[in-house]
């Protein structure tokens, strides 16, 4: 079994004008930070409904 998987989540942020809908690739063990607002990413943010 291999749980090195990569998880996908995408932002669109609040103004869609300036902020494009975008995909970002979340490392397990890593914070990923949206180039556009600045938000933080966790895998904690994989349970995210
Ligand atoms: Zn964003």
């Amino acid at each position: 079994m291999n749980e090195n998987k990569t998880i996908t989540l995408s932002c669109s942020g609040a103004d869609e004008s300036k902020h494009p809908q975008v995909y970002l690739l979340l490392d397990a063990n890593k914070v990923t930070i949206c180039p556009y607002c600045s938000k933080e990413f966790t895998k904690d943010e994989e349970n995210h409904d």
